[in-house]
């Protein structure tokens, strides 16, 4: 645990249980030891189609767990409502989800169904977010805000004033001054009368990765100009009372407290500046921001960490707004936020399986002969040779190296002029590993081989080099005996893990078994915290398509969970499909081929069992089967 630091970034939701497994503990703090629920448990369930009531279903698999996602929503509104009543705050917290972080029916249904009982409402950015924002909040409380962000068309704003008309609570947030014309028009037109709400574009800057939207010069938002012409307006057309909500975004992964009081006291002005200005001002929405502790640091340093608690981050918020107001004597506004990665992060893991691992052979002179060797290389090699021996003998592993490197470049250059055989040149490899051996110097990290793709599952760490805890989920009351770097399944030298929270080059792995010690044969990782922003992003790179769903929930008895919904990831023909194939003509031209090319003369593979497997390997996933010697032959 410790070497994985899970208490840092798992808790409260997963730890190390006594058999060396992860448990999740599905409702964070208040988990009773009966309630949790051992991951290997969940994996062989939905994996092995031998266990009991087995689904077998392929790896990679998300697990996901809606009671950590309502753990997650009701510790965040427990933490607003308890800096309400503590500071005196004259008003109430409803956040809002923004739906991009994580569009899945399931997940998008189960906040609306977990937050209703405190209105929390749903945030969208784009035409497709709102359709099903608006349809999911027809189950959710009347009163859940649907905050419309992201630049907007006609039709985009139609849809929002036709929400309005199906009596969902929707604000219409001007993310740039030109949609406020629209707005007034089609409100006219459709005789709705609109919410509107403007995105201000803040001094305060966010200095992070992700605070590049952040500051004068941000991409979103109204300037303080455009604001007060926004207000011109409105009261030109007769509706500055429709203004009502003032939102700012600073940036994801808000680091410390200090800069978001900053934001938040420099927003709260602006707001009773509206409130002076005549506007009917209600709602303050400080966007997202609200981090998460990828490595356990609580460092206020780093994009992977922050330094401070749900409690800590609603209190800095609320006392920010309630001092500007109060100065101003200004009524407390409704707090919203827009909290997405805080939300959802936890509560899903990506499970995926090691399926090799490079062996680090033991470097071994050639069964040709040690002078033989020597006696073949150039004469500026046998000097290298001999320089190397002497750095050698008087330890002089810097030297040793210098001379180790310039050796390999010779017998490079005389293999590829011809005048060295391979098998010399396999010698001379073996000479320079057993040096580095002898000093120390080599590379002990192995490559393992692992059952994903990530551009696909973890594409922030391709794209931005975001780092996620990965962890094996069994066998760590063993102490691992290797370091690793992950390597994937696709044909792209980015398609690998080489760095690990806690700015580690390699991750401590165990070696690879017969049988992994989980009487499977298998090595499970699981790659923690991606809950948010990593599906939707994951592209189809290679054609590795997402991996396959189970939604996994705690049940009474001790340790027991029950599987409400299991989805096999998308098979080889649904990745074609989506690259516009059409994988019932491409079946039907490779069957037709099959039928010119192969005469069934009884020798080998009849047409029908070639048939069959061609439909099977539309069928299945794109990802590695185990045992795939057996299963692709030909049946
Ligand atoms: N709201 C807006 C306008 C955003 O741009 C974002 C993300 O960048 C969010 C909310 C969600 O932020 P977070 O995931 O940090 O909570």
């Amino acid at each position: 645990s410790e070497l994985y630091k899970v208490d840092g970034w798992g808790a409260p939701y997963f730890a190390v249980n006594g058999s060396g497994n992860i448990s999740v503990r599905p409702h964070g703090a208040s988990t009773l030891p009966h309630q949790e629920i051992d991951l290997l448990k969940i994996v062989k369930k939905v994996s092995d189609p031998k266990s009991s009531g087995g689904l077998g279903l392929q790896l990679p698999l998300i697990v996901r767990l809606p009671d950590v996602l309502k753990n997650r929503l009701e510790s965040l509104q427990a933490a607003f409502d308890y800096a309400v009543q503590s500071q005196g705050y004259e008003a109430h917290y409803q956040g809002v989800y923004p739906v991009k972080c994580n569009q899945d029916r399931f997940v998008v249904e189960d906040i609306v169904k977990f937050g209703s009982p405190f209105r929390f409402g749903l945030e969208a950015g784009s035409k497709p977010e709102l359709l099903l924002a608006m349809s999911c909040l027809c189950k959710g409380n009347p009163e859940a805000l649907l905050v419309c962000n992201g630049f907007k068309d006609a039709e985009y704003i139609s849809l929002a004033l036709v929400a309005r008309k199906l009596a969902l609570n929707t604000v219409i947030v001007l993310e740039q001054e030109e949609e406020l014309d629209l707005v007034v028009d089609l409100s006219k037109r459709l005789s709705v009368k609109p919410i509107i709400g403007v995105r201000a574009k803040l001094r305060t800057k966010h200095s992070g990765h992700f605070g590049s939207t952040s500051g004068e010069k941000g991409k979103f938002g109204l300037t303080t100009t455009q604001i007060l012409r926004v207000v011109k307006k409105l009261e030109q057309a007769g509706m500055i009372d429709c203004l009502q909500l003032l939102h700012f975004h600073i940036g994801s992964q808000i680091p410390s407290t200090a800069l978001l009081a900053d934001g938040v006291g420099e927003a709260a002005q602006i707001y009773c500046e509206l409130v002076r200005l005549g506007a009917q001002m209600r709602v303050i929405d400080i966007g997202g921001g609200l981090g998460i502790d990828y490595d356990g640091s609580k460092s206020t340093e780093s994009d992977v960490s922050v330094g401070y608690t749900l409690g800590e981050y609603a209190a800095a918020v609320v006392q920010a707004i309630r001092f500007v107001c109060d100065r101003r004597s200004i009524k407390h506004p409704i707090i919203c936020s827009e909290s997405g990665r805080a939300i959802v992060s936890h509560h899903s893991v990506l499970i995926f399986e090691a399926v090799s691992a490079s062996v680090y052979e033991s470097p071994t002179m050639s069964s040709l002969g040690f002078q033989y060797l020597v006696d073949s290389l150039s004469d500026e090699a046998q000097a290298d040779y001999m320089n190397l021996c002497s750095a050698a003998i008087r330890g002089d592993s810097e030297t040793c190296l210098i001379y180790a490197d310039q050796l390999k470049q010779r017998y490079v250059d005389q293999f590829k002029e011809g005048s060295l055989g391979i098998e010399q040149l396999a010698a001379v490899d073996g000479l320079c590993d057993v040096i580095s051996k002898s000093i120390g110097a080599a590379d002990p990290v192995r490559t393992y081989h692992v059952n994903l793709s990530v551009f696909t599952s973890i594409p922030d760490f391709w794209g931005i080099g975001q780092l996620f805890p990965i962890v094996p989920i069994h066998r760590l009351e063993q102490k691992p005996s290797v370091k690793g770097i992950l390597s994937d399944l696709t044909c792209d030298s980015d398609g690998k893990i080489d760095k690990f929270i806690g700015g580690e080059s390699s991750l401590p792995l165990h070696e690879l078994e017969g049988d992994g010690g989980t009487g499977t044969g298998k090595y499970y990782l699981g790659m923690f915290l991606g809950g948010a922003y990593e599906e939707a992003l994951g592209g189809l790179h290679n054609l590795f398509g997402g991996p396959s769903v189970v939604r996994v929930s705690q049940c009474d008895g001790p340790h027991s969970f029950a599987v409400t919904r299991a989805v096999p990831g998308p098979s080889c023909g649904d990745v074609l499909r989506v690259m516009q194939h059409e994988p019932e003509l491409m079946f039907e031209t490779l069957k037709h081929r099959a039928e010119e090319c192969c005469n069934d003369n009884g020798n080998g593979i009849g047409m029908s069992a070639l048939a069959n497997n061609l439909a099977k390997s539309f069928r299945s996933m794109p990802y590695l089967v185990a045992n795939t010697a057996a299963s692709s032959s030909c049946s």
